[in-house]
């Protein structure tokens, strides 16, 4: 049995579905009390229950990481009930895609106020605890768009690359208090927020087209995320860790099935 959070009380922003839930359900199956946010408390219920369910310890809380006073009296709440919170796991966010001639000022700050304010928010909230353990891991989930523009949203792209540089500034601020900050970028992945990749022939095409044999699945953060929130990476502070199989710096041909010809 996984018990590398054992102990530890972690929560996780957008844990409802996605990426988010994958993430809770890893954290939950490695030993952490999990405490899954969501906008609606009925989604966040359920989400616990599941996790209960598997004999799991999990707690659920209603959180929009856009209301700054709402998120600091969720995260004092549940420090205060656990004594402690070990983990931050900055998932929630949002992408609506519009080209950047039709971008709006409300389409605009919208992003900002749920990916990148939302986010620092809820950072602070939790150091303001963390920093009273002296001790916490924040986990920021960025994306491999925050590197590679694609032209679907510029609004979400800048955001995503704010968080690394966020990243790496509070990994300094607050490293010498005990708390390590890192980053997560993933690439493209079959949820919701990429509804295209949710049709079966174009995750197919996807798959086949990908270097490892399939896009990215929810699942496949939860292995990280794990990792940089467990003492093994104690010693890591202020990565953004790619999670894309490969894809964000090969611009070569897909190999197909033999090996590799050797560099001349
Ligand atoms: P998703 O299925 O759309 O999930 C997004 C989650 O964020 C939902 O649970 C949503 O909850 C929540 N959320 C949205 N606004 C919120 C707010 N104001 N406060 C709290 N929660 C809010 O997308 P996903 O793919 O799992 O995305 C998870 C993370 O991975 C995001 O940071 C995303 O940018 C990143 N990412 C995704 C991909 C990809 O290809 N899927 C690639 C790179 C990075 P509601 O149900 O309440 O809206």
């Amino acid at each position: 049995m996984d018990r590398r959070l054992a102990g530890m009380v972690a929560l996780v922003t957008g844990a409802g579905r996605g990426i988010g839930w994958a993430i809770a359900r890893g954290m939950a199956r490695a030993g952490a009390t999990v405490v899954v946010t969501a906008r609606t408390s009925a989604i966040a219920e359920q989400r616990a229950a599941e996790l209960v369910a598997e004999g799991h310890q999990a707690h659920a809380e209603v959180l929009d990481v856009a209301d700054t006073a709402g998120t600091r009296a969720v995260i004092e709440r549940v420090a205060e009930t656990f004594g402690h919170l070990d983990v931050l796991v900055n998932n929630a966010a949002i992408l609506t895609p519009r080209s950047a001639l039709e971008m709006t000022e409300e389409l605009w700050d919208r992003h900002h106020a749920v990916n990148l304010r939302g986010l620092f928010f809820c950072s602070q909230a939790a150091a303001r605890v963390m920093v009273r353990q002296r001790r916490g891991a924040i986990i920021n989930i960025s994306s491999t768009s925050a590197i590679l523009a694609a032209g679907t949203s510029v609004a979400y792209y800048t955001t995503k690359a704010g968080v690394i540089i966020l990243t790496r500034d509070l990994a300094g601020e607050w490293g010498p208090l005990g708390i390590r900050v890192n980053c997560i970028a993933p690439g493209g992945t079959a949820t919701q927020m990429v509804p295209s990749l949710l049709d079966p022939a174009v995750k197919a095409h996807a798959d086949a087209s990908s270097l490892l044999g399939h896009i990215g699945e929810p699942d496949d953060l939860a292995g990280p995320a794990v990792f940089l929130a467990s003492d093994e990476a104690s010693h890591v502070n202020g990565v953004t860790l790619i999670v894309d199989g490969g894809a964000a710096f090969w611009r070569g041909r897909r190999s197909l099935g033999g090996p590799h010809p050797l560099p001349p």
